[in-house]
């Protein structure tokens, strides 16, 4: 099978948005094109639609782990049907990592090249469920991609890090004691320590060097009649902070101001997280070094952006499992506009192949 060309594989994946775990068709593409390739495939990796494609050189070496996601997202019809729509772009990630896996059959000389297609980025859960097919732990390095928002960076440059926060939801549960509204004394009333608690989470800090936010978003707390002290409560918050270790103690400074100003109240509390924590970008400053090196070879030194932030990606699950692997992460600049998540995202495909000739270059720096 000879070269794919990232335009037509964009043209066909784009036709064929599927959202996570369901991407039946997309892996299926992309598995058959891998095994056409003469990759060993590794169909519905953990029992879900995730597909590896492996090369290995006949010496030893590193193993290079490349990914790119799959999904698409869901929105809601006015009819109140449910229509999936790449509007993240992640059916070019899955284009230019299949177009290179293409370009790079016969080049491959020592250590194993694995080619991650992760399903169900945006549910978060794909990297876990990948982490967990046991096949990450053997992987030294490890790249990853994304398409960057008109906003972020211009069309035809490019970032050499994408710099993700960490991020997750808690919720809290209130207990207090009801009572008549004309005997308050007698009761514990989840309204108030609701108050209490969002005051003393807005009183939270830490150091003003990094970037960090928790915030509530949304208060329970309610009685069959507003003439009876209200005696359960919930709270969500939306956690939000730049490293993994500044996320560890913003946890631990919300779980106390949580507990004591219930406690203040007489209330109980719990904190619960419904999902897990992401964790934030963690990228090995030699592989950052050797990536934008490649893609100033590709766009020239005028077109490369450094660092450009944005919000989460389950990618940094790989680390956090494989904690010896090392990370890089980069940005395509397309012009993706009105912006990622709209529904109306459209960009430049004409830009994918600068995506291409990045992970082909690294992947021939690392076994070729
Ligand atoms: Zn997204
Ligand atoms: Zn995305």
């Amino acid at each position: 099978m000879e070269r794919l060309d990232v335009l037509k594989v964009y043209a066909d994946l784009h036709q064929i948005p599927e959202v996570a775990f369901d991407e039946h068709k997309t892996s299926a593409y992309i598995a058959d094109a891998l095994e056409a390739l003469g990759y060993e495939v590794t169909r519905n990796i953990g029992g879900k639609t995730s597909v590896m494609g492996i090369l290995r050189g006949e010496e030893p070496g590193p193993v290079l782990m490349m990914r790119a996601d799959m999904d698409a997202l869901p929105f809601k019809n006015e009819d109140g049907t449910v229509e999936a729509v790449h509007a993240c772009g992640h059916d070019s990630h899955s284009s230019m990592l299949l177009a290179a896996a293409s370009e790079l059959v016969g080049k491959i000389k020592k250590g194993t090249l694995k080619l991650i297609f992760q399903a169900a980025e945006e549910n978060l859960e794909g990297a876990l469920s990948v982490c967990n097919a046991g096949v990450v732990q053997d992987v030294d390095y490890c790249l990853g991609v994304h398409i960057r928002p008109i906003q972020e960076i211009p069309p035809g440059t490019m970032s050499g890090s994408i710099n993700h926060v960490s991020s997750t939801f808690m919720g809290v549960r209130l207990e207090g004691v009801a009572a008549h509204a004309s005997r308050p004394h007698l009761g514990v009333n989840c309204c108030e320590a609701a108050a209490m608690v969002v005051n003393a989470i807005t009183a939270i800090k830490l150091n003003p060097n990094f970037t960090w936010s928790a915030k509530v978003t949304a208060i329970r707390s309610e009685s069959a009649a507003v003439n009876i002290i209200p005696d359960k409560g919930e709270l969500w918050l939306d956690v939000r902070a730049q490293n993994n270790e500044l996320m560890d103690e913003l946890i631990e400074k919300i779980k106390t101001a949580v507990q004591c100003a219930a406690a203040a109240n007489g209330a109980k509390s719990e904190v619960f997280f419904p999902g897990a924590i992401l964790p934030a970008s963690d990228y090995d400053d030699d592989l950052k070094a050797e990536l934008a090196e490649e893609i100033k070879k590709v766009v020239g030194e005028d077109k490369f952006v450094p660092e450009c932030s944005a919000g989460g990606e389950d990618f940094h699950f790989y680390k956090k499992f494989n904690p010896s692997m090392k990370t890089a992460y980069f940005g395509v600049g397309v012009g993706a506009a009105p912006g990622l998540h709209h529904r109306a995202m459209s960009f430049d495909p004409c830009y994918l192949p600068n995506g291409v000739k990045v992970l082909v270059a690294m992947a021939l720096r690392k076994l070729g």
